[in-house]
């Protein structure tokens, strides 16, 4: 076994924990920040008239373009 001081041991006590609570965070706000953004497909509209892209989850058949203010219909079901 090799001698280490109460200096070198406390450093390296802090540097795992500071390591592993880093490590967590950046897994807990990677998931949260690509569950914000998922995006189910029926949810895309592209506008005929403009050809701008939305997304509009709360109209399943029917959505108003948020640019230029046409009804867009679901065609493909
Ligand atoms: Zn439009």
């Amino acid at each position: 076994m090799f001698a280490v001081d109460i200096s070198t041991a406390v450093l390296i006590y802090l540097s795992v924990t500071l390591l592993g609570v880093i490590f967590i965070w950046v897994r807990f706000e990677r998931s949260r920040a690509f569950r914000k953004y998922d995006v189910h497909p029926k949810e895309v509209w592209n506008c005929e008239i403009c050809t701008y892209t939305y997304v509009d989850s709360l109209h399943q058949t029917l959505s108003r373009c948020p640019q230029c203010k046409s009804w867009n219909r679901r065609t493909v079901s």
